[in-house]
């Protein structure tokens, strides 16, 4: 299962792929690691995630887009490059948001950790993105404390 997820540690945004023996993840921007459930998911046809293998979350909601923190965040960069580039960097990346748009199809995205399971086939219960939802899940709830042995660099 191809994923896009979002380290907890850093805030990067990076591509993996996962399957029910990968155990754990590392970001590879600073090596956090971060455990997967071999449980709630499946990569048999049709793939599905009933409960995100990364946060235990069991609300997760379909999307046609991209990653929307990948959205604000490629928005973000392009603002803060404005003074070097003239305002190009705005354009040229809300063309990249364009693009990949129109280039994905249906995903299944974990409200809580913004996780994209980019070949998970939604599930009937799995609906549209829910702001009130999405602001109950991700803000009135705290991560759990990270284990201190486990954030060591992986070198
Ligand atoms: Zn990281
Ligand atoms: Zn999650």
């Amino acid at each position: 299962m191809r994923i896009r997820a979002q380290c907890r540690e850093c805030g990067l945004p990076f591509n993996d792929t996962i399957t029910p023996e990968t155990g754990e993840l590392h970001c590879p921007g600073c090596g956090a690691l971060f455990s997967v459930s071999a449980e709630g998911w499946s990569d048999e046809p049709p793939p599905r995630v009933d409960v995100c293998p990364l946060c235990d979350c069991r609300h997760l909601y379909r999307q046609r887009d991209f990653n929307r923190a990948l959205g604000c965040l490629l928005v973000a960069i392009g603002a803060a490059l404005v003074p070097w580039t003239y305002g190009l960097s705005l354009i040229v990346l809300s063309l990249v948001d364009v693009v990949l748009y129109y280039r994905l199809s249906e995903a299944v995205v974990c409200y809580r950790c913004d996780t994209v399971y980019r070949d998970a086939r939604p599930g009937p219960r799995q609906k549209a993105f829910d702001l009130l939802k999405h602001d109950v899940l991700k803000y009135g709830k705290s991560w759990s404390e990270p284990d201190e042995t486990l954030t060591d660099t992986p070198e």
